[in-house]
């Protein structure tokens, strides 16, 4: 049997581990990657090619194997990319099918969709003994004995529709619809190497981009604040590539709202606009992007974490930027670390990638001084220790209004801003209006009914909205608990809120407000950031969106209303975090030639995190944070993972946890916390409860937790999830 035929092992884009065994005619020419469509139970589907085998295995009888069908003809993945795809697997604890799904699930989406096309020709039955216009003679000709699709006949003005539909109805012509193979539409960027005008470089900067390897694996940081030209040496590697005859380069950022400002920019210096990879563009676009990536029509790709799964066919380079940013972090379905493991891809490629970040994640910043990254220091022209006032506003030695929450300074400071004809910044991380909802008479506040945190009115559309689930509802007429009507006071604060107080002190005033519930597209962010850039805009007040990435040169002032906010969440990043988010807030002031200030208010000024931030000391913060977590055997040093567990029965997802703990076999290297309930509960109604797993740096934590997950029997309802940290 297997003389004629190979044996190979096919993984398909479902949530298996390992690929099924299939036999392949040898005349189909089947190689590791190719794409085949195979049956599977009633159903027909496309796999691919990860192993040729050369023995039927011993548990397999060989009466059972099938045969793969048809073969894709245009192209087939590379080897590379499939041991990306098991790394990743393995690595995360994902099953090996759904990362291939990241990698090629437009593609699978879209052969699905057959085309067809309508197609005429000659009724060879019909009896041309008659008499035939001289009209409808030119179209038989014209058809003779081939078929003819409308588009063909419609390039003839002398062919009617109409005449055309006679003909069919008079018998002389056939109509039919045919199955065709749909058109791949590339896209071609328009690259004149010519029309570069790339900025000159500092002699600092020029140093760093001499050094930047183009070649062979090398993980380079880019160390340097915002604004201290980071991009301008994005751009100039770009460049190099791109001056190449191939080469395909991968720039990710966090998130594609900040794709506003380098997309001008990048437009500005190459002289035409990149293509844009994210998870909201349609199907068909994403589509065309896919083929011409494996078509290397496209050149550079910018994009968020799932682009790092395209099968990309020459790629010369990776640039990560905000590396340190959470949204690289995949949640959902898998969760994986995007930057790691554009590392990783970077690294089987043998590649060079390059991080920045003006506030690096710990493990970037260890690996950096340790010397196992490329560290590239950008110094400003200037100290930002002297652009940037920082002072912290101590909100227990003043009494605010009642429903009021800007300090009497911070009132001021932005009167006076506005008087300079300055922008000044708010910045408030909690969206709608108040996120309390309390009844005055019997202090009940309104949750979720669905989760087990309070609901947060919006002002807006006049709705409670929940922020975990998006359960919405309109405010009850009467409490629930106590009967009272119109009883419910909108208590607690959000942005929406500070809005309104600003409207209320600073009447004329023209604000912006930039939440994701205002800005919803691209379209709309870049209306706003015109406004801002074209002075028509005074006073900006906003949630983390603004934290990142914006240049506006008239923002000196930047008001922090809830300084302490990010403290309450407390995982092994917390501070880590805070400092981050701060350190970029801070960063949007006094960009250009306006003195920054920057007023935070606190109930806990002493905080010793604001000392780090006053005095922008970020080394030393960073340093005494590795010096934490070397101390607890935390990531970098040790390992982590979380087992989340979640059913909408509480007592099933604990019982589960103790299941697995059951299991555990007793290591010295290991040391298991759990099960614990999430910081956040309930959810849509399932309860969250997890296990953290610490262990050392060498251990094998990933074989440890398959051992101990492996048989255990997860009810239908439970859904388990990993995080390797
Ligand atoms: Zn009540
Ligand atoms: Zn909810």
């Amino acid at each position: 049997m297997i003389s004629n035929n190979l044996l190979v092992k096919i993984l398909l884009p479902l949530p298996f581990n390992d690929g099924f065994i299939y036999f392949v005619k040898k005349n189909q020419n089947p190689k590791i990657g190719d794409i085949f469509q195979i049956p599977f139970g009633k159903r027909k589907i496309f796999g691919v090619i990860t192993e040729i085998l050369d023995k039927i295995p011993e548990n397999i009888a060989e009466s059972k194997i099938k045969f793969a069908e048809s073969k894709y003809p245009n192209f087939s993945l590379d080897r590379k990319l499939i041991d990306f795809i098991f790394w990743v697997a393995n690595y995360n604890l994902a099953p090996a099918g759904l990362v291939l799904k990241l990698s090629i699930a437009v593609f699978l989406k879209n052969l699905a969709k057959k085309s067809t096309e309508i197609i005429f020709k000659i009724n060879e039955n019909y009896d041309f003994s008659q008499k035939i216009t001289e009209k409808r003679q030119k179209i038989l000709d014209f058809i003779n004995d081939s078929s003819k699709t409308l588009a063909d006949i419609k390039k003839n003005e002398d062919f009617t529709i109409s005449l055309i539909n006679q003909m069919v109805k008079d018998d002389i012509l056939i109509k039919e619809k045919k199955e065709v193979d749909r058109k791949i539409i590339k896209i071609t960027e328009n690259i004149d190497k010519n029309s570069f005008k790339l900025k000159n470089l500092s002699q600092k900067q020029q140093e760093i981009s001499d050094q930047l390897p183009l070649e062979n694996f090398q993980v380079s940081f880019l160390d340097g604040v915002t604004g201290s030209g980071k991009t301008e040496i994005y751009f100039h590697l770009i460049a190099k590539i791109l001056e190449q005859k191939s080469g395909q380069i991968l720039f990710l950022l966090p998130e594609i709202v900040l794709t506003t400002q380098l997309i001008r920019n990048f437009k500005d210096r190459f002289g035409f606009e990149p293509e844009i990879w994210h998870s909201k563009i349609g199907n068909s676009k994403k589509e065309r992007i896919f083929h011409s990536i494996i078509s290397e029509n496209i050149r550079i790709l910018i994009g968020t974490r799932s682009a790092l799964f395209l099968p990309f066919k020459n790629l010369k380079t990776i640039i990560i930027d905000e590396e340190h940013d959470e949204s690289f972090k995949q949640e959902d379905q898998i969760s994986y670390h995007g930057r790691d493991m554009a590392i990783v891809r970077a690294k089987m490629e043998n590649i060079p990638i390059l991080l920045g970040s003006a506030t690096p994640s710990l493990e970037t910043y260890q690996n950096s001084i340790s010397g196992k990254y490329g560290h590239f220091i950008l110094t400003e022209k200037f100290s930002r220790n002297d652009a940037v006032k920082i002072e912290i506003l101590d909100l227990k030695q003043e009494k605010l209004e009642k429903n009021h929450f800007l300090s009497q300074k911070l009132l001021d400071q932005i009167a006076l801003n506005l008087l300079d004809q300055k922008q000044s910044l708010l910045f408030l991380n909690k969206r709608g209006y108040a996120n309390v909802t309390i009844c005055k008479k019997c202090g009940d506040i309104i949750n979720c009914p669905n989760c087990s945190i309070n609901i947060t009115y919006h002002q807006k559309i006049n709705k409670l909205i929940c922020h975990h689930c998006g359960h919405r509802d309109f405010i009850p007429k009467k409490c629930q608990k106590c009967g009272e009507k119109d009883s419910f006071l909108l208590s607690g604060i959000g942005i929406e809120k500070i809005k309104e107080e600003i409207q209320e002190k600073f009447p004329k005033a023209r604000i912006a407000l930039m939440t994701s519930d205002e800005i919803k597209d691209l379209d709309i962010a870049n209306k706003i950031i015109d406004k801002i850039l074209n002075d028509q805009i005074d006073i900006i007040i906003g949630t983390q969106m603004i934290a990142k990435g914006y240049h506006f040169p008239k923002l000196s002032l930047v008001g922090i209303i809830d300084g302490d906010a990010s403290f309450y969440n407390n995982s092994l990043r917390t501070s880590e975090k805070s400092y981050q988010l701060l350190t970029q807030i801070i960063g949007r002031a006094g960009r250009e030639k306006y003195q920054g200030q920057v007023l935070i208010q606190s109930f806990n000024p002493k905080n010793p995190i604001f000392e780090y931030i006053i005095k922008q000391d970020r080394n030393r913060f960073l340093e005494q944070e590795i010096a934490q977590r070397k101390l607890l055997n935390l990531p970098p040093f040790g390992k982590m993972a979380e087992i989340i567990v979640n059913d909408f029965d509480q007592k099933i997802a604990i019982e589960t946890l103790r299941n697995i703990l059951k299991n555990s076999i007793f290591d010295k290297n290991i040391q298991i916390l759990g099960p614990a309930p999430m910081p956040v509960t309930k959810i849509k109604n399932r309860f969250y409860y997890r296990l953290i797993i610490n262990s050392s740096r060498n251990f094998n934590l990933q074989n440890y937790i398959r051992k101990i997950t492996n048989n255990l029997k997860l009810k239908n309802s439970t859904r388990m999830k990993i995080v390797i940290d």
